[in-house]
């Protein structure tokens, strides 16, 4: 049987993406982009990392349809609360991404 801090243990491999999480996976994606034949120069690069540094967290969860970390799974959980991961009701929509229990 798991006691409550093993349970915490558990759940603590969940968390949101940081925006710093994003550049580092836009930086991780030209190499990937390229070696699957895409033209992608060191300046377009370095454009694209400026636009992703301008940008809001919001806007790059939308770009990279991802929102969390899960056991080091990227995952897309727009739509449910951003806490507990559970699908938002219509009604919660005034808390934007969040429950009303969290
Ligand atoms: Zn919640």
């Amino acid at each position: 049987m798991m006691n409550s801090s093993e349970l915490k243990k558990t759940v603590q491999n969940k968390r949101l993406l940081t925006k710093k999480d994003f550049l580092r996976l836009a930086k991780n994606m030209y190499p990937m982009l390229k070696s699957k034949g895409h033209y992608i120069t060191d300046r377009h690069v370095k454009q694209s990392m400026e636009d992703f540094k301008k940008m809001k967290v919001s806007e790059l969860r939308e770009i990279f349809q991802k929102t969390h970390i899960i056991d080091g799974q990227l995952k897309n959980y727009y739509g449910h609360c951003f806490s507990c991961l559970r699908p938002l009701r219509p009604d919660y929509t005034r808390f934007e991404n969040y429950c009303l229990d969290c």
